[in-house]
């Protein structure tokens, strides 16, 4: 059998697979196939894009973000492609966003491009739940039948032990830069769910073995690999090795970049909780983020929605970090810091939700509090969610009318002032990567979680690293100037 891996890119809300960062399904998947040193190939929608032509069209003005994540050259891919028996598709957006420099496959476009491929078709990763790439929408409607079976791999952290270290070897077919997406657990450990979230229906809570962990790390880091974010999980601090695993991945791997994700506010507010902030501080690099999964603050949009955590609580998480956190590191930005994320079209939304928000982030700024960074969605409704079983998306419908203007208030009000305290003209941010091009300017970031978009007026080089100093301002980024 050739097996080939086929990563279209997922974004879960526990779990990040878009590049720059790669995905835990093309590397277990590919310790799995590994275990009989079978010839297993890895390509991205990129390459498969590339080999047939599709989105060619050059701009020298604008990078094609579309084709930007290649591994091969076309015929590389093609050669690859026609000797594949099996394809396993890796594909699924539950959380979509906007990414700088990659655009994950549509379900339309993945059946489009493959459907002539002779070879049997294997499709997996969370698309098995559905998947779509827009915000505010229910999942993809698509024909299925191009594939010969969806399948979720669903392994076990027993399976998963040796697997994770054997798939680790993937990385040697990409040349381009990866953060890799650390898993330390899946599920969620609340009793009941939040009535959008995809998580609990794929997964019981279970914990990963911090020494699985750091096997996993280790086997990366021999690989010449420097980068790394603890972001497969819904809740970090929740793992009961929370500082073990930062400790000894500092100690083990010293990498340039260690983040993390996902954190419960609930969890941060105990003395465990202020324990577990210090290690983060001490063992992880600058420019880190908890992201709070607040979703709203409107106490009755929390409460039809069995959101996680009350405004309150949230507030004391982040005042919290802020206190352990908020001093400038080594890479320009400070070292560890909250970011909150909001979900319009949830069930009981009113017009009156968004006062809600930018009351309380409001009270962040007043008092002094600093937040990294605030994200904006429209919630996507997918199959056995109660939302979905529920009111589906009337509540989207209702008020779609206002996100726009809601969504401005927050940027405008909350997001440009609080960016410009973050990081006031004359701050210094180190090792901005360049990544695209659009006109004469050129954008970068930090290598990281939720890095900071650079734009500097003028053509350099991709995928150098520059130190830059920040001149000016936009809603959420900024605008730089290379350090002579
Ligand atoms: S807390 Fe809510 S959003 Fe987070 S994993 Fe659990 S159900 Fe999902």
């Amino acid at each position: 059998m050739a097996y080939t891996i086929l990563d279209c890119y997922t974004d879960e809300p526990a779990g990040l697979g878009v590049p720059p960062y790669l995905g835990t399904y093309p590397r277990y998947i590919y310790g799995y196939l590994n275990q009989n040193n079978k010839s297993i190939k890895y390509i991205t929608i990129d390459d498969l894009r590339n080999s047939k032509g599709i989105n060619e069209k050059r701009s020298i003005q604008k990078t094609n973000i579309k084709r930007y994540n290649t591994t091969r050259s076309a015929d590389e891919t093609k050669e690859i492609l026609n000797s594949t028996t099996e394809l396993i598709i890796i594909a699924g957006v539950h959380t979509p966003g906007k990414y700088l420099s990659a655009v994950p496959g549509t379900l339309k476009e993945i059946i489009q491009l493959t459907k002539e491929l002779n070879c049997k078709k294997t499709l997996t990763g969370p698309a098995v739940y559905g998947t779509s790439t827009e915000g505010g929408k229910f999942f993809e409607k698509a024909d299925l039948s191009n594939f010969n079976e969806i399948k979720d791999f669903n392994f076990s952290y027993e399976e998963i032990d040796d697997f994770a270290v054997k798939g680790a070897g993937i990385i040697k077919q990409i040349p381009g830069l990866r953060i890799i997406e650390l898993e330390t657990s899946k599920g969620c450990s609340r009793k009941e769910h939040c009535s959008f979230c995809t998580e609990p229906i794929k997964n019981k809570i279970s914990f990963r073995p911090k020494q699985d962990i750091l096997k996993e790390a280790k086997a990366f880091t021999k690989l010449g690999v420097k980068y790394f974010r603890l972001g497969k999980q819904s809740d970090y601090y929740s793992h009961p090795e929370a500082i073990g695993i930062i400790k000894e991945i500092r100690k083990g791997c010293n990498p340039n970049v260690l983040h993390i994700d996902n954190v419960n506010p609930v969890n941060v507010v105990s003395k465990k909780g202020i324990e577990i902030t210090k290690a983060i501080v001490k063992y992880c690099t600058a420019g880190n983020i908890a992201a709070f999964g607040v979703e709203s603050f409107d106490p009755e949009v929390v409460k039809q929605n069995n959101l996680n955590a009350d405004p309150e609580v949230t507030y004391e998480a982040g005042r919290i970090l802020n206190k352990y956190g908020r001093e400038r590191g080594e890479s320009g930005m400070q070292k560890f810091l909250p970011g909150i994320n909001l979900l319009f079209g949830l069930i009981g939304e009113s017009k009156t939700t968004n006062e809600h928000n930018v009351q309380w982030l409001k009270r962040f700024m007043d008092e002094g509090l600093l937040i990294r960074r605030i994200n904006v969605r429209q919630v996507d409704i997918f199959e056995g969610t109660p939302i979905y079983n529920t009111v589906g998306n009337k509540f989207i419908k209702k008020n779609k009318k206002f996100y726009w203007k809601w969504r401005n208030e927050i940027r405008q009000n909350i997001d440009f002032p609080m960016l410009k305290k973050l990081v006031p003209e004359g701050t210094f941010l180190k090792n901005v990567r360049m990544e695209i091009y659009d006109g004469k300017t050129t954008f970068g970031r930090q290598i990281g979680t939720y890095p900071l978009i650079v734009g500097v007026k003028q053509r350099l080089e991709l995928n150098k690293f520059y130190d830059v100093e920040v001149i000016g301002h936009m809603l959420r980024s900024v605008i730089g100037r290379v350090k002579q």
